[in-house]
């Protein structure tokens, strides 16, 4: 039967060949459950309708097919995580009621300055929970300041991986309190993607593998809300011919190019990279 999955792209560029490989691998695992398609495009002024457009097309393109109507999005089928906010909102509030996110108004300065270098990641500092505020004050709405999820320092949270096997990572060193709610009234990744894969059902996350230390914080998210989490598939990353992985400038690698340089889907989707 499947698990119920998602096709969650961010409309900040065009889908390359990276996208179309974990997607086939999303829909094989979903088989007859399905996916939805979720344009994840809560990033404001990076997020371009032309590319949303494209994305749509690039995925009907390569045969891809997603549940629609009005049980599941918008009319015009797939979600838009734009226009989702009050629910993003009222996820907030349920954080806000649990105690586990505070308002943080600290400049991205000052948690470089203060912080340690996380194990995997030194491009992210871990925040420093010298930070955190000392008391709670309650709040009915974000109110134009960043806010962050208060990490149980030294707990190892760890989680089963359909291709990486059992995942550790341990909150406060591999990763600190992270954002959930931004300082422009918007909802952060970690809360938009909890928030959606509960809402909408998904049985299992099949991503990239960049995304394994996100789990750990998403985990800690369901917990704080009592929801049961999804299954996780993390999948290694397509890297181009000098071992980059391929990012929004994807040199030739775009759907598009491939479209456009004579690929048919089903190479497109079977096919190694060219090198
Ligand atoms: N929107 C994210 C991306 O395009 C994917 C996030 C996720 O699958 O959780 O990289």
């Amino acid at each position: 039967m499947g698990r119920r999955g998602r096709l969650a792209p961010t409309p900040t560029g065009l889908l390359h060949a990276g996208h179309a490989r974990t997607f086939r691998i999303a829909a094989d695992r979903a088989g007859a459950a399905g996916l939805v398609l979720r344009i994840e495009d809560i990033d404001g002024p990076r997020c371009r309708h032309e590319f949303v457009e494209a994305a749509i097309d690039d995925l009907r393109w390569l045969g891809f097919s997603w549940n629609e109507g009005p049980d599941v999005g918008g009319p015009h089928g797939p979600y838009e995580q734009s226009l989702r906010t009050d629910w993003f909102l009222e996820v907030w509030r349920l954080l806000e009621e649990a105690g586990a996110i505070y308002p943080s108004p600290h400049s991205r300065r000052d948690v470089e300055e203060a912080a340690t270098a996380p194990h995997d990641n030194p491009a992210e500092p871990v925040f420093p929970p010298s930070l955190r505020p000392t008391h709670r004050e309650r709040a009915s709405a974000p109110g134009g300041v960043p806010w962050r999820f208060r990490v149980p320092d030294g707990r190892s949270i760890a989680f089963e991986d359909a291709v990486a096997g059992t995942v550790h990572r341990t909150a406060g060193i591999d990763f600190g309190d992270f954002v959930v709610w931004r300082r422009d009234d918007l909802p952060a990744y970690e809360l938009a993607v909890v928030a959606d894969d509960h809402a909408m059902e998904i049985d299992e996350v099949v991503r990239g593998e960049d995304l394994l230390t996100s789990t750990a914080r998403q985990i800690l998210i369901y917990e704080a809300l009592g929801w049961g989490p999804p299954a996780w598939c993390h999948v290694p990353l397509v890297r181009d011919a000098a071992g980059r992985r391929l990012a929004k400038r994807t040199g030739g690698l775009a759907i598009r190019d491939l479209r456009a340089a004579g690929w048919t889907p089903d190479e497109v989707l079977a096919r190694e990279l060219p090198a």
